[in-house]
This record gives structure tokens, sequence and C-alpha cells, in this order.
């Protein structure tokens, strides 16, 4: 069998050459069939839909074929023919079948279907290997890759932004500590502090929470970057909407102010889902099958609408006046929940909805304090089942406020001197903003969990795989 040539299925599936050899391998998915022919679902990852091997059960050795069971990895040579069956329209007459390897059916987690979304979380090792897995892994992939393509055809420069960082003052969440000190035998200080000079790099360092404030450093010179990475809060939220490790990309955009962000962001996330009803089409139909059957409608619908803007004031009174009652009451300052976020977008604009102007309180020190004296050039983009799926602003530019707003929320300027620095020398206005990937992925594919689009979720008390 090594003189052939491997064949993807997908490749099969989409351009058959009927009558012609092939060769394909991949995991069995399922095996029925009676004493005299036996069907064989084999999938290679490559698309949705397994192909169907036909196997004349007089031509193979009987211990070679009880081998063959759900999740047990073959190859397969033979003739690629039209097929009369239902659910495909070519299949695989196999002339020759090797098995890599076997997957017991007595112990394999997956020999049933049908499980769980919970249960396959408990075997995030093996839950690729489902249909649904399948279709969210491809999709993720997908749109990771629109997203590069989006900002190289848009002039953007792709930024590597620091993974672990020495500002412990990013200011957008509860941060995981970096450090090679014993933690049995901490060096102190003579004030009893701990003593980091003695650390990996000779201060207190932490794994980043956001790419922003360097990205600022590289939209200062390049024009336009983004970041796309790791990003890590250490907060004990258990939702369906938070990791504690996600991924985040954020483009960063000088001679920008926030109606050009808002206009990037909707301009992107249109993009981004049209990428994907066009090129995940089967991975979208499997989904909207199994699991959310409004999801593709709801997918053009964005693509295909305006969103709505308008202002933090403006949604705050329209949730004053709601009929509905919220677990956390609505009234002018708040930070807004989830709950007030969908109420906007699903119930009163049917639509996805951006809102600006926050009140300065709620928002992080770098955001442009608008001419009031209370509200900030903030904007968050907010989608159906999601929420808030991206958080941006234009920035504050002018050297003084910066300092002052820093200085009012007790943010030392000592540690963010290379920040504010951009300020002192060739400041400009910038704006821009950070899309969490995973909720992204969550709306494209319409699941339900922020831990089911991602490989291996991080969230508290969960980092087995
Ligand atoms: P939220 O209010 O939903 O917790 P946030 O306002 O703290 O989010 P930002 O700091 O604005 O989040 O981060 C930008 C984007 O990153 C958010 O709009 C969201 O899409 C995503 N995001 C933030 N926190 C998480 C998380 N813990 N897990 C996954 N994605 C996240
Ligand atoms: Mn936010």
């Amino acid at each position: 069998m090594e003189h052939q040539e491997r064949n993807i299925i997908r490749d099969i599936i989409k351009t058959p050459k009927l009558d012609t050899s092939v060769l394909v391998k991949g995991w069995v998915r399922t095996k029925r069939g009676n004493k005299n022919v036996a069907f064989i679902a084999l999938n290679d990852g490559s698309i949705i839909h397994s192909l169907q091997i036909v196997v004349d059960v007089a031509n193979f050795d009987e211990e070679l074929l009880k081998k063959i069971t759900t999740g047990a990895c073959i190859a397969v040579e033979g003739k690629l023919v039209a097929s009369g069956g239902q659910g495909q329209s070519v299949e695989v007459v196999a002339s020759k079948i090797f098995v890599y390897g076997t997957a017991d059916p007595d112990v394999f987690p997956l020999q049933k279907k049908g499980h769980s979304l919970e249960f396959l979380r408990e075997i995030a090792h093996l839950r690729p290997r489902t249909n649904t897995f399948g279709a969210v892994l491809r999709i993720r992939h997908a749109l990771a890759f629109a997203i590069h393509k989006y900002f190289n055809d848009n002039g953007f420069f792709y930024l590597h932004t620091p993974i672990i960082t020495g500002s412990d003052a990013e200011g957008a969440g509860a941060m995981f500590q970096v450090t090679t000190l014993d933690l049995k035998n901490l060096p102190k200080t003579s004030d009893g502090d701990i003593n980091y000079e003695t650390d990996f790099f000779g201060k207190s360092t932490n794994l980043t929470v956001s790419g922003q404030l360097e990205g600022e450093l590289g939209a200062m010179a390049l024009g336009s970057i983004y970041t796309f990475g790791p990003t890590f809060r250490a907060e004990n939220s258990n939702t369906p909407r938070h990791l504690a490790e996600f991924w985040m990309i954020e483009p960063e955009m000088t001679f920008c102010d926030i109606t050009d962000n808002m206009d990037l962001a909707e301009d992107f996330l249109k993009y981004l889902i049209t990428y994907a009803l066009e090129k995940c089409t089967d991975d979208l139909e499997f989904l909207c099958k199994m699991y959310d059957e409004e999801l593709i409608d709801r997918l053009k619908f964005v693509t295909e609408n305006d969103f709505k803007r308008l202002t933090y004031t403006e949604g705050v009174a329209i949730l004053e006046k709601a009929d509905q009652k919220f677990e956390f009451p609505v009234k002018w300052g708040i930070d807004l929940q989830s709950e007030h976020e969908r109420y906007l977008v699903e119930k009163e604009f049917k639509c996805p909805v951006i809102l600006t102007g926050y009140p300065k309180e709620i928002k992080a020190f770098y955001m442009k304090q608008n001419d009031d004296g209370k509200t900030v050039r903030a904007m968050d983009v907010l989608f159906p089942k999601i929420g808030e799926i991206i958080g941006g602003s234009q920035r504050e530019e002018d050297y003084e406020k910066l300092e002052s707003r820093m200085n009012e929320m007790h943010i030392p300027a000592k540690d963010l001197w290379w920040y504010l620095e951009t300020r002192k020398f060739g400041t400009a206005p910038h704006s821009g903003f950070g899309l969490g990937f995973e909720r992204l992925v969550l709306f494209v594919t319409g699941m339900s969990n922020i831990r089911d689009v991602i490989p291996f979720p991080r969230t508290p008390k969960n980092a087995e795989f």
C-alpha cells in the first residue's frame, strides 16, 4: 500500500473520479452489514462526511475484519464507484485493508453515538473525533485563517505582543503570575514583601490579559497592526462565555477615530461570518441540523443588515423602560450585564448593537474622554446569544489627560512610563478593539458553551488535557 499516495476524503467526495483506484486512511465511525458484505463509514477529518467502504467479506481474512470496529484507524485501497445507497453518491469497493490501530469496543469511550457535550468535555483528548468537534474545529480554523486574510488584504501588520508581561496595570482583569521562585521558600525584602529581584526577570511578571498596550506601540510606528494571540484571565467566572485562557484579536489603527473603529469592527465581523458561510457550508449545515435550526439564518441576517448604533445613555433609558425583570437592576452608571446586552440585541433591536459613550468609571484608563467629563469613547459590539463580542475604544492621545486619568484610577505611571511616552513623542489619534476569538467561534457555530469551541478549555479547576 505504500506505493500509492493517500487520497483525502474531502477531494474524493467533492470531486470524485469514478472508476479510479484510491487509497484512503482514517478512523472508522461505524461498521455494519451481514455475513456477506460489510459497510464501513470512514472519516479522515478533512470533511464532515464519512466515505462508505464496501467490503466483500469473502475476500478478506476474518481476523482482520474483526479488528475493524468503531474508532479503529485503517487504510483502504479500492475502486471508487457510484453508490446506489442512501446518503452518499460515491463509495469505495475495498481490495486491500490495513489496520493501523484497533480500538477495543469494550473500553473505547466513543463506541456509542450521541454522547452529551458535558461528557465529551471529560474526554477532550478524543472528542475531536466526533462529527460535532470536527465541524467546530474546522470552522475555528477557517475563521482564524480569514482573520489573517482580512487584515493582510487591508494593509494591517501582524504584531506579536508578549505573552509574559512585566506590567500588572493592563487593567483588563485578574492575572496569572509567572515566576521561577521557590514557592516554599520565598525571598523577602526587609519589609516582609516578596523580593522579586531574584526572580527570573528581576521583577514580578504575569501572563498577559491583553496585547493592546503593546499593540498601540506598534500602531504608532506601522500605522495599522493587529495581534492574534493567547490571553489569560484569572477571574473565577464560571460562565458559558468565559475561559481562563482564550485567544484575542486586537487591531489598533493610527489616524482612526471611534466612528472609523466601529466601521472596521462591523465590516470585519461581516467579512468573517460571510467567509464561514461560503467555506464551511457542510459543517454549518451539520450544526444547524443537530443543534440550532436557526443558525444559518442568523448568520446571514448579521451579514445582511446594519448594526444598530446608539449610546450607552440611550441604551440604559431603553432598559429602564423594559417590560422585563433583570437580575441586576439598571441605572445610569452600572456595568451592563449579559442579560441587559441581550435584551437590547434580542428583544429591542433584533440585530447586533454597537453601544458607545460609556461612563468613564466603568471603563479602562486609556479610553478617550468626551467633553461632557462623564463618558469615554468606548464601543462594545453586542451579539445575539453572546452579549459582548467586541470591546474597543478611541484611545486618549493627550499626555496630560491620560496621566491625570491614571492618577485618578491609582495606576502607577512609573510602571507604564513606556506607554505614556507614546503620547510624549509624536502622539496621534488612534483606536482599536479586542475581539474574543472563542466568542466569535461560539456565534458562528451556534454552540452554547465556550468550552466546546476551543480544543482544550482552561477554566477554574480544569486543566487536565
Ligand atoms: P466580559 O464583560 O464579557 O467579561 P470584558 O469586557 O472583560 O468581557 P474585554 O477586556 O473588553 O472583555 O476583552 C475584549 C473581548 O475579549 C471581549 O469583548 C470578549 O469577546 C473577549 N473576552 C473577554 N474576556 C473573556 C474570557 N474570559 N473568555 C473569553 N473571551 C473573553
Ligand atoms: Mn469589554
